[in-house]
């Protein structure tokens, strides 16, 4: 599908090209130069130690999703899976943590390297069904990877349906994370096993289960070949919502022409548009990231332009580690200008929507480039005495 989506007259500039190969701006200058030295020289032994330099470099688990995210049972930790916010269970599906393409932004980059110490992966489904049972604020699970689709059907029935099917107490809705559309939608056409793919989201729909396929599209154009269209037909006839996600990426997608062409035809097709992201602090930010105030313009700029069945989407939102903070305006507070948030999703739930205000920073590219506004010295979320009672509300629950 990636030779489709590609403009090959122009594909130097081309977004889809940039999206899937890498460039050499896409590391720093010194890392390129002394790969390129050692690759030249060609020693194996230094051209692997600097590829793993680079990546430590690269703040392989943003948002202290190692540390502060993955739940246990009894002090062990469940590898695999992922508890940030009350209400959804991150799953990592261990042979779902793979893609039909590599995405030379992606965040999730250290699932597809060699080093073990980094990767999630659940094998054991078990272990989530025990977790649930004690855990009945959970209302969502989020099956991501990689790309849980990369999965044969039958190895996804292994997972999904012991989970519909054993009555757990607070579980609404599933989604599962995927690319698929883009880069496979074949998937759901001509693959040996669509048809029963399509039954299976069937079956987890009549079992009252709300089923979201959450679609990951950067580009308009993703959108646009007859298998990506006639694929969201079939995936809609089956009952499920598709919900739409994307970083506004640098010179991929850093245009709001781009997102409201996207998000009309989203919305055209049946697609429910769910989040507009900030790219992270890990990988290639340097060549992909967009400054908060830039993005922030970017999101208002396309929003103003489309219907309200549009504006379903969230964002622009960095998933952070206190929670999901969404920027929502550069106002000028008694003369001072200032940059508005506020967290769509918090650790504590009692953070969401609170308002909070950073100094004005054009260039801040991420929540810890900026500095509390008016004189504070901490965020309100980072006040120890409301951490304190966090953290021991969190002991007696
Ligand atoms: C975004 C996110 C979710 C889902 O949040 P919703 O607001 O329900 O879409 C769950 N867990 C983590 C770690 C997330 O980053
Ligand atoms: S599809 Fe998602 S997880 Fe896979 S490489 Fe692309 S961004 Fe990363």
């Amino acid at each position: 599908m990636v030779e489709k989506l590609i403009d090959w007259r122009n594909y130097h500039e081309d977004p889809l090209f940039l999206l899937n190969f890498p460039q050499k701006e896409m590391l720093l200058p010194h890392h390129f130069d002394e790969l390129g030295d050692a690759v030249r020289k060609d020693d194996r032994e230094r051209i692997k130690s600097i590829v793993r330099d680079i990546h430590f470099s690269m703040n392989p688990h943003p948002a202290g999703q190692l540390k502060y995210n993955v739940p246990t049972i009894d002090g062990v930790k469940l590898k695999g899976i992922q508890h940030k916010y009350h209400e959804t269970v991150l799953v990592f599906p261990k042979r779902g943590q793979t893609c039909h393409a590599y995405c030379t932004f992606c965040f999730r980059w250290p699932q597809f390297t060699g080093y073990s110490e980094l990767k999630m992966g659940l094998s054991d489904i078990k272990v989530l069904l025990e977790y649930l049972k004690c855990h009945p604020e959970v209302t969502d699970i989020l099956f991501t990877g990689g790309d849980p689709l990369v999965i044969k059907t039958k190895g996804l029935e292994e997972f999904i349906l012991p989970v519909i099917e054993s009555e757990l107490p607070g579980l609404q809705n599933i989604r599962i994370g995927t690319r698929v559309l883009t880069y496979w939608p074949n998937r759901f056409l001509t693959d040996d096993d669509s048809a029963e793919l399509l039954h299976l989201f069937r079956r987890i729909v009549r079992s009252g289960k709300h089923l979201a396929i959450m679609a990951h599209f950067n580009h308009p154009r993703e959108l646009e070949t007859e298998e990506v269209q006639e694929a969201i037909a079939r995936i809609r006839e089956t009952g499920a919502e598709i919900r739409t996600q994307s970083p506004v990426l640098r010179n991929i997608n850093d245009d709001p022409d781009i997102w409201v062409q996207m998000w009309h035809r989203q919305v055209e097709l049946g697609c429910i548009p769910y989040y507009m992201f900030i790219v992270r602090d890990t990988g290639a930010q340097h060549y992909f990231g967009i400054p908060l105030v830039e993005a922030f313009e970017i999101f208002r700029d396309a929003y103003r332009r489309v219907s309200g069945l549009a504006r379903t989407v969230r964002g622009p939102s960095m998933s952070a580690t206190p929670g999901k903070v969404m920027i929502t305006g550069t106002p000028e507070i008694y003369g001072e200008k200032v940059i508005s948030l506020t967290m769509i999703q918090a650790r504590n739930p009692e953070w969401v929507l609170r308002p909070f205000f950073a100094n004005y920073d054009e260039d801040a590219l991420w929540i810890d480039d900026l500095s509390p506004a008016f004189g504070k010295d901490y965020f309100f979320f980072e006040d120890p005495d409301i951490e304190f009672e966090y953290f021991i509300k969190r002991l007696i629950r």
